[in-house]
Order: structure tokens, then C-alpha cells, then sequence
């Protein structure tokens, strides 16, 4: 395995977190592909181990919503060029007046909170590198709301939030920063959002052909490819047959 911990030669170092699974997995591969040498971040570590050894990255253990973790996965960084923010998630699809407070607390300290104590540490490494490239997987979730979301599409929103205020604060800087939104994306979101109920998260993608996790890994990989005076801002993308987050060919 190798160790691209710093920077060698033309090598340039992506962080990818929430690379055990779905689109941070397949963004992992892209980048690796176009010769970036990848960190692998996520809590499960037996899959990113496996992931890094398959495309010569490195895996460390993180969990964005725990300060120690981050401090510690920064330290073993150097320079980094390309920060993928993917770690995230929902929980639970529920009406306001049935809210689960445990459920939003996750979402908001995972897609929020965690997105804000990765990037804040790593961006002076970022700028450091003279062409810095923050990616934000967001969701069309940040951009509309839909019944029984509010707690994914408020944090979302957030997230959305903060990513384009960092792009108005970080002007003049060597840091670009690309907002990725998709709409649906077959991995294991829905799973997760329904605590591992297989026949739920199925349902979602019944009847319709929703986006792989590699459609979108492919836009990173064509972000990071634009010459650093391009700043791709936003990327909104969706399945044919999805319209809206409302609206989609079952919904007719
Ligand atoms: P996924 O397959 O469930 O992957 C989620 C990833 O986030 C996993 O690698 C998970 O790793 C990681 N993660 C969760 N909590 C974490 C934490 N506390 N610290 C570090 N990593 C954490 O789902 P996905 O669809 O690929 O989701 C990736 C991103 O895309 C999310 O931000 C999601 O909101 C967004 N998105 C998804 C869709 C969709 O339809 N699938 C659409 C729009 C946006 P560990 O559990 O191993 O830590």
C-alpha cells in the first residue's frame, strides 16, 4: 500500500470522506484513476482498508461528528489538493409532528457539523497546496423540500449553506469549490434511512432507474479536471425519470 500521506512529484492527495460506501466509494476509484492519491476516510475501516488497497490510497478511521477523530485524521496530512465532503446521510422519513429529535440531532451533526469541523481543519492545508478544490455532495434535497424530509433537507439546506458562504469568504484564495446536488442514486442511503429495512429501501427504487454511485463520482473526477482558473459552483443532477424530489415517474 502505498503511503501518499504528502505529496511526491505530480502526485496530488484527495480526501475523500464517507469512502466506505456508495459515492464516496466510486468517487475514491475515479480519483485514483486520474492519478490522484486518495485518503480514504470513514468509520467503517475494514471496507476503506480494502477500498485503499485495491487503488493504492490510504484508509484511516473517521467520524466526522467526533472533534478527536477529525484532529486526528487531519495530523496525518500534509498538503492536501481535493476535498470530497460526501460523509453524510438520512434518518428516518417522518412528518414534522412526528419528528425523532435523535434522528435530526444525527443528520444535522453528520451532513452539517461534520462537514464544517472536516473542512474548517483542512483548509489552511488546502490553500496551501495553491489550487485547492473543496466538493460538496450536497442533494437536490438542499434545494427543495418534500413531505416527511425535513429533517434530511433542513440539514441539507445547511450544509448547501455553508459550502456557498465558504465560496464568497474564500475569494482571492487558491480554493475552488463545486456544490454537487443528486437526486436519487441507488447505494445504501436508503437503507440507512430506514435503520437496514432491505424491503423499504428497495421500494424507493422500484419502478424507476435512479443514478449509480459512479455518475456522480465521474462529475468529481471532471471537476477536478478543470484548470484552476474554472470554478464549476453548482451541479445539480438527476435520474430521467426523476423531475423533482417530488415528482417522478411513479408519481406520474
Ligand atoms: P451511503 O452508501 O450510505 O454512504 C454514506 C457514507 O457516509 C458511508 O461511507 C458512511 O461511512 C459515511 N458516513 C456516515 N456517517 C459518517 C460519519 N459520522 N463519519 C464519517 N463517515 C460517515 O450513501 P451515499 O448515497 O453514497 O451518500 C453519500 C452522500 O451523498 C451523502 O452526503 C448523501 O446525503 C448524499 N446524497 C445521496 C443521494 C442518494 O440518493 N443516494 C442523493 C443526494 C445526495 P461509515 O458508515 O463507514 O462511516
Amino acid at each position: 500500500m502505498t503511503n501518499p500521506g504528502n505529496a511526491v512529484g505530480n502526485n496530488k492527495i484527495a480526501v475523500v470522506t464517507g469512502a466506505s460506501s456508495g459515492i464516496g466509494a466510486a468517487t475514491a476509484r475515479a480519483l485514483a484513476r486520474d492519478g490522484y492519491s486518495v485518503v480514504l476516510g470513514a468509520r467503517r475501516t475494514d471496507r476503506v482498508e480494502t477500498l485503499a488497497e485495491e487503488i493504492g490510497g490510504r484508509a484511516m478511521y473517521l467520524d466526522v461528528t467526533d472533534a478527536a477523530s477529525v484532529e486526528r485524521f487531519v495530523a496525518t496530512l500534509d498538503t492536501v489538493h481535493v476535498l470530497v465532503n460526501n460523509a453524510g446521510g438520512a434518518k428516518g422519513l417522518a412528518p414534522v409532528s412526528e419528528a425523532n429529535l435523535e434522528d435530526w440531532r444525527w443528520m444535522w451533526e453528520t451532513n452539517v457539523v461534520g462537514t464544517l469541523r472536516i473542512t474548517k481543519a483542512l483548509l489552511p492545508k488546502l490553500e496551501a497546496s495553491g489550487d485547492g478544490l473543496i466538493v460538496t455532495i450536497t442533494s437536490t434535497a438542499a434545494l427543495e423540500v418534500y413531505d416527511n424530509g425535513a429533517g434530511y433537507t433542513s440539514a441539507k439546506h445547511a450544509q448547501g449553506v455553508l459550502h456557498r458562504t465558504l465560496r464568497l469568504e474564500l475569494i482571492g484564495k487558491p480554493i475552488r469549490l463545486t456544490e454537487i446536488c443528486p437526486g436519487m442514486v441507488e447505494t445504501e442511503f436508503s437503507l440507512v434511512r430506514f435503520n437496514g429495512d432491505e424491503a423499504k429501501a428497495d421500494a424507493v427504487y422500484k419502478g424507476l432507474q435512479p443514478m449509480i454511485a459512479d455518475d456522480i463520482a465521474e462529475l468529481v473526477a471532471f471537476t477536478a479536471s478543470r484548470p484552476p482558473h474554472v470554478n464549476l459552483d453548482q451541479i445539480v443532477v438527476r435520474p430521467r425519470d426523476q423531475a423533482t424530489s417530488r415528482r417522478n415517474i411513479k408519481t406520474g
